[in-house]
């Protein structure tokens, strides 16, 4: 029988990771099986359990059980430590094995994909929320002149920033604290999009050649690129390429394969725009 890993999440119906592993899984010849699993929201560890007792070999974990996927790990890599949150979860000798691929999978996005460096940029991150946190530690990897967070309630941007203190001089605030300021990456982790709302951006925000990355995607431009765009950002990407890095790195972890990126990134951007 094949190797079975499914993703958990609440809602999780429409989640694109069953097209994407399974399109990895036919290209490397991997003999696996991949399902979307609704998990009662108060059910997560036991949905879990179910699926490991069912002889289920690795998961993803998605919105809003990521911090709960996190506490149930037995052993944790140091990305997973960092970021507080666990996306990916391997079962193997009795043990949950927790990682976290989404900040690998957005500097995979940036760099590979879009080709633009962040190595000696200024970074602003906006939010500082799971996703903000989890793509801190991979950012400060890549070598950034400066990293600002940005967030609504400024205590969780400030409390973030000083959380990542020993490994670089993270600096932490509100949206107010912006005037003035530019940036050459600017990196929405906001679910502000979500609601069709903008961000309070002073002008000036975008240096020239800046790139506006939204983690957010769907059809059509995010509210968030659209106002980055009118601002005068130089290239703007939404969420899609992270959404698809994140699962080959999970699925190079499960399997020991890296699956090539362009082909499944090109028929889910096909879809979108159908
Ligand atoms: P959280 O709920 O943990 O955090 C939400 C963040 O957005 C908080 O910082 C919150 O600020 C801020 N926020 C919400 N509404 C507004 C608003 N109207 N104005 C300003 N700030 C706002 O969410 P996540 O961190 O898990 O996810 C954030 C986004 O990233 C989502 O859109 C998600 O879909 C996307 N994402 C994409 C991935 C991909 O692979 N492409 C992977 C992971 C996430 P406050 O603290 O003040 O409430």
């Amino acid at each position: 029988m094949s190797d079975s890993y499914c993703v958990f999440g609440n809602p999780i119906a429409h989640s694109k990771s069953p097209a994407i592993h399974a399109a990895f899984a036919a290209a490397t010849g991997q003999d696996m099986r991949y399902a979307a699993r609704l998990a009662p929201v108060d059910g997560f560890a036991a949905a879990v359990a179910e699926f490991v007792a069912a002889g289920g070999r690795g998961a993803n974990v998605t919105v809003p059980f990521k911090e709960e996927a996190f506490r149930l790990a037995t052993r944790l890599t140091p990305r997973a430590q960092r970021a507080g949150a666990v996306n990916t979860l391997v079962f193997a000798d009795g043990e949950i094995l927790g990682d976290n691929t989404d900040g690998a999978g957005l500097v995979a996005d940036i760099t590979r994909n879009l080709g633009i460096e962040l190595a000696g940029q200024r970074i602003l991150l906006l939010g500082a929320g799971g996703a903000s946190r989890g793509v801190i530690a991979p950012l400060l990897a890549a070598g950034p002149r400066s990293l600002t967070i940005v967030n609504r309630t400024a205590d969780k941007a400030v409390a973030l920033a000083a959380a990542f203190a020993d490994i670089f001089t993270v600096d932490g605030g509100n949206f107010a604290n912006l005037a003035g300021r530019s940036f050459d990456r600017v990196i929405n982790a906001t679910s502000a999009s979500l609601g069709g709302e903008s961000l309070p951006l002073p002008p000036g925000i975008f240096a020239p050649g800046s790139l506006a990355y939204d983690m957010m995607y769907g059809k059509g431009e995010t509210p968030f690129l659209r106002q980055a765009r009118e601002a005068g950002a130089a290239y703007c990407a939404d969420g899609l390429g992270m959404l698809v890095e994140q699962a080959a790195e999970a699925f190079q972890v499960w399997r020991g394969v890296r699956p090539d990126t362009q082909p499944v990134l090109a028929e889910l951007r096909a879809a979108l725009a159908g």
